[in-house]
């Protein structure tokens, strides 16, 4: 099962690629067939097969031999290794629909974060609309946890952004007030504090690779999307370590 999980999920990385090239143009991501970018080839089944058409083909597309790029089979095997990830922690139960789905949602966000700075407010809204759906119709946490997770994701974010002046984007305070309905109030702020830590590590790399300058925006999207995913998956047991290691217990 979690061998057919994986494959799943890398087909749905291929899928998800579409989303983060199209939705920013504000183009569709149900019909038109997938084109090479460079020769506008229309691009048949053995050439969209996830990972392996990249690596069968060397990165290249087969038709004018331009290099595709390698976030294509990243996003691809990511993807899979999420969902792999996600059914080892929740089982094959409704959870996992819920998960996957959020997951999904995170990972278009993240790629469309570092690549343009932006968090399109329609993908915010989708996980709002998806946290409130399970929230009305298989609740896992009372209401009362879930709006305080909201509040307190969404407020320190907004928090931080006043204080800062700017170094916060709205979209990031806007995903985590989404995010925090789902995550509830222990989790929001474990998912917080994964981000802060992961996001000062990866922008120290990056100044320190010269891969980004100081002054660059360093996109915060695909750091809160780590936080949440781990705390989601993993916080309880990440929580309860703290609590043995801190002496609180
Ligand atoms: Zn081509």
């Amino acid at each position: 099962m979690a061998g057919i999980i994986f494959l799943f999920g890398l087909l749905i990385g291929s899928f998800l690629n579409v989303c983060i090239v199209r939705i920013p143009n504000q183009e569709t991501i149900i019909y038109g067939s997938s084109r090479c970018p460079h020769c506008y080839t229309r691009l048949r089944t053995p050439d969209l097969i996830p990972v392996l058409s990249f690596l069968f083909l060397k990165g290249r597309c087969r038709y004018c031999h331009a290099p595709v790029s390698w976030r294509y089979p990243l996003v691809e095997f990511l993807t899979g290794l999420l969902y792999y990830l996600t059914y080892e922690v929740t089982g094959f139960q409704p959870l996992l629909v819920k998960y996957l789905i959020l997951f999904s949602l995170l990972v278009i966000i993240a790629f469309i974060d570092i690549d343009r700075q932006i968090i399109p407010n329609q993908l915010v809204l989708t996980v709002l609309v998806w946290a409130i759906g399970w929230q009305i119709f298989w609740p896992e946490l009372s209401w009362r946890e879930s709006l305080l997770g909201s509040l307190l994701g969404g407020g320190i974010l907004l928090a931080v952004a006043l204080i800062s002046q700017g170094g916060m984007g709205g979209g990031d305070i806007k995903l985590m007030f989404a995010a925090g309905l789902v995550l509830g109030s222990a989790a929001t702020l474990l998912a917080l504090f994964l981000a802060f830590v992961s996001g000062a590590l990866g922008g120290g790399i990056l100044l320190a690779t010269g891969r980004k300058q100081r002054k660059e925006p360093i996109p915060f999207g695909p750091f809160l999307a780590f936080g949440i995913w781990v705390a989601l998956l993993w916080g309880d047991s990440l929580i309860e370590f703290y609590l043995n290691l801190s002496g609180l217990r």
